[in-house]
């Protein structure tokens, strides 16, 4: 593939945080609306001339793999609602540079596609998962499909090459605490590792209230009530605090945007499904790569594109911060 290691300068921040991530959307539709992501309708979609084609996603992700992006993430959406995406990852996992590909899904579908997944390159799987009771899950999610999202799970346990699952949950203050016992037992019957995400502004609702964060440190202590943790090393841009069981049954992560900000250790950015980087989760500010991609440019000239669009990458979120400023979209449309 010519062309890919042309880039062999560093990308590089304008805070002097080196990109090695992208977390690429393949759609922006979902076949859940969890109430902390969507409203219950409402959303308009994309229109299909507007998607990135699987060809233009493999460009794209081949130019950043060449300025040294190695971990790909596709999401959405519900990244399986896209039709045949095993054909993208196989797309994809070939690239050279792209050393860590992974999914982010719902596992609704996953009974079906675990296996052509793998078989196509897929080598890591995060599933979401907020409750492990029926009536809470449909409460949550507003679709009632717990028993398929394991029976999804069960699948994907199939395949080694898919170890260790991760499992996230976004915690919620006034819901999540009662989940918390299950989720944690979850983590100890089987090879999954459970990671508990705080609640972001980034709703479609806008309903987000400081006070409904229910934080990582809060649900730890929870669990210790009952099984102590012990702290385990992450990577240095991990966005996860791990710990496993002291009695050694498994292993517990805590992603803590918001009471643990990690902006500093940062080093992701996003690209839309409809081809425009993000270079923050709370950018209010996008780079369209999809119009000069469509209107013939070079891989050198989207390699600039993109470098100068990371030259502004933002500091830090400030969702701290007095006068905080949502998103410029919600999470289902950037790819969580
Ligand atoms: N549909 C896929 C899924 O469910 O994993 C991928 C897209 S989803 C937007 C990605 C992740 O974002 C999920 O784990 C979801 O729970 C999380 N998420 C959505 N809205 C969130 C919010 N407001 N705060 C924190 N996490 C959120």
């Amino acid at each position: 593939m010519p062309g890919y290691a042309a880039y062999v300068d560093s990308l590089t921040d304008g805070w002097g945080r080196e990109i090695k991530s992208v977390r690429v959307s393949v759609t922006d539709k979902c076949n859940f609306r969890c109430r902390y992501c969507m409203p219950a309708e409402g959303l308009e979609w994309l229109g299909r001339d507007e998607l990135l084609t699987f060809e233009e996603l493999t460009r794209l992700v081949g130019v950043l793999a060449g300025m040294g992006v190695e971990e790909v993430r596709l999401t959405g959406g519900e990244p399986l609602a896209r039709r045949d995406l095993p054909a993208l990852v196989s797309m994809l996992s070939p690239l050279p540079g792209v050393t860590d590909l992974s999914l982010t899904t719902n596992g609704v579908l996953l009974d079906r596609f675990a296996g052509p997944l793998v078989e196509a390159g897929l080598r890591r799987l995060n599933v979401s998962l907020d409750s492990l009771s029926h009536v809470r899950f449909a409460e949550i999610t507003r679709r009632d499909a717990l028993d398929r999202v394991l029976a999804g799970l069960a699948e994907a346990e199939r395949y080694p090459e898919l170890g260790p699952i991760k499992v996230n949950c976004v915690a919620i203050r006034g819901f999540t605490e009662e989940e918390v016992p299950a989720l944690a037992e979850l983590a100890r019957r089987k090879p999954y590792v459970v990671r508990f995400i705080e609640f972001m502004p980034l709703d479609a609702d806008e309903r987000w209230d400081a006070d409904d964060v229910l934080t990582g440190g809060e649900i730890r202590a929870l669990i210790e009530e009952r099984w102590p943790l012990v702290e385990i090393p992450a990577k240095a841009s991990s966005t996860a605090r791990r710990f496993r069981f002291a009695d050694g049954a498994g292993e517990i992560g805590f992603v803590n945007p918001v009471s643990e900000p990690f902006c500093a250790s940062c080093d992701r950015i996003r690209l839309t499904a409809d081809g425009q980087l993000r270079t923050c989760l709370f950018s209010r500010r996008e780079w369209d790569l999809k119009t000069p991609l469509r209107q013939g440019a070079t891989d050198t000239e989207l390699a600039e594109l993109i470098r100068w669009a990371v030259r502004h990458k933002e500091l830090k979120h400030k969702i701290n911060d007095a006068g905080f400023v949502r998103a410029s979209r919600s999470m289902s449309q950037i790819g969580g």
